[in-house]
């Protein structure tokens, strides 16, 4: 047996000129995201369907839940139209809610709702929801007809065959991600960075992703746990480039001659200008950083307003205005807080100054960039950086292409 999602979009559907745009990313993307796992994806008097053998169901509804676009998506089964077997399939979908949201079995509100575009069925929708339901109220003790704001939903629909489902799951809502172009996400181990990824492939953005490392000084562990970071978010992302810049010899170059106050802005400042050379190279057109205000030192105004003079391309940090523990909610979420808080240490901690600046200047900073003479070190160390493609499903797989 089949198992055949029906998909709800959400703000898509508000879009007039450009729906077809949108809708034909949505498709590319959840192709991508599902194909690989023998899904079909079906398109039906404006419906999108997704259908997959059975064994299948569980890894295409977390593909379904990480694709921005989608609001919300319901198991639907399909059956003959006849009214007597639409009616044991909607006690059956009644049965299936209860099981998996207990909360809706006993005394609970339910409301059918019956659409028919074959005319030729012989009862009208307002026929059909009245059957339905008085055989669902013998069926089910404790069930009773509320149609403002019912506890169960029961979907109807007679087309060219007869298709009926239940409350749907949530989708993660947003924008087909490509639709709002590329950026490249600057990504560390902690739990702000794929925050604000996410975040922003919400918003339609397509994302690679960049990790300084500076080994020996940062451990093969701490770029593990990157990269498990970066595949948790690729599905979610369409799939990604992780790229790994190679840091040290930058990072020394700093630490020799700065002087140690300054160290880390102008670290930062290094970043932003090689992932600015990096997203050139990859046709991404602006940054995505994890910087929340007055989180560290270097996210101040004043700090913030010198690290992101590093870059020509705009830099977004969607985390701005929000505080570490709606972060960290959002992180569970994302299913990233768990590797984020392995105890591996990035770049940034080993380096730290004990009174960094809090309210940096710009003209000073500058100069002191340009004291370090380091320019050459950044294109070497963009030269030298490693990409690896994670595939949605299949993750870090050198057979699978980029693009
Ligand atoms: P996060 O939790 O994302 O690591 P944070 O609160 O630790 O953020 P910082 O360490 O000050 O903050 O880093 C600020 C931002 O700079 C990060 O969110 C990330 O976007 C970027 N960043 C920091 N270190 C690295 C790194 N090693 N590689 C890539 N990006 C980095
Ligand atoms: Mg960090």
């Amino acid at each position: 047996m089949n198992a055949i999602y029906l998909i709800k979009f959400g703000e898509i559907s508000l879009k007039k000129e450009n729906r077809n745009f949108y809708e034909k990313k949505l498709k590319s993307n959840l192709r991508r995201n599902i194909e690989a796992r023998n899904a079909q994806i079906k398109y039906t008097d404006g419906r999108f369907y997704v259908e997959t053998p059975e064994e299948n169901a569980p890894q295409i509804e977390k593909a379904l839940s990480r694709t921005f676009g989608i609001v919300g998506f319901s198991r639907t089964r399909r059956v003959q139209k006849d009214i007597e077997i639409i009616k044991r399939t909607a006690k059956k979908v009644v049965e299936t809610l209860q099981t998996e949201n207990p909360a809706l079995a006993g005394t609970t509100s339910f409301k059918i709702e019956a659409r028919r575009t074959d005319k030729s069925f012989k009862l009208n929708s307002y026929e059909i929801a009245c059957e339905i339901g008085d055989y669902l109220m013998d069926q089910f003790e404790g069930l009773s007809v509320d149609v403002h704001s019912p506890d169960i939903k029961i979907y109807v629909e007679i087309r060219e065959e007869a298709f009926i489902y239940g409350n749907p799951s949530r989708g993660p809502g947003g924008l087909p991600v490509g639709t709002a172009g590329r950026g490249l996400l600057m990504l560390s181990g902690g739990i702000d960075s794929p925050v604000a990824g996410h975040m922003m492939a919400k918003r339609g953005l397509k994302l690679d992703c960049v990790y300084f490392h500076a080994y020996p000084y940062t451990s093969e562990d701490a770029l593990n746990k990157v990269k498990e970071l970066a595949k948790i978010l690729s599905p979610y992302i369409g799939g990604t480039n992780f790229f790994v810049v190679p840091f040290t010899e930058t990072q020394l170059r700093i630490n020799e001659r700065a002087l140690p106050q300054e160290v880390t802005l102008l670290m930062r400042a290094g970043m932003v200008k090689i992932a600015e050379i990096l997203a050139h190279r990859n046709r991404a057109a602006c940054l995505v950083t994890g910087e929340s205000l007055s989180q560290v030192a270097s996210q101040t105004l004043e700090s913030i307003t010198f690290t992101g003079s590093a870059a020509q391309m705009p830099v977004f940090r969607p985390l701005m205005g929000l505080d570490k523990e709606e972060i960290i909610q959002r992180a569970r979420a994302v299913g990233t807080f768990e590797t984020s808080i392995l105890p591996y240490d990035d770049c940034c901690t080993i380096f730290t100054a004990e009174h960094p600046l809090l309210k940096p200047g710009m003209e000073r900073m500058w100069n002191s960039w340009n004291s370090l003479e380091i320019e050459q070190l950044l294109t070497q160390a963009a030269d030298k950086t490693e990409r690896h493609y994670v595939h949605p499903i299949f993750g870090y797989d050198t057979s699978q292409s980029s693009e």
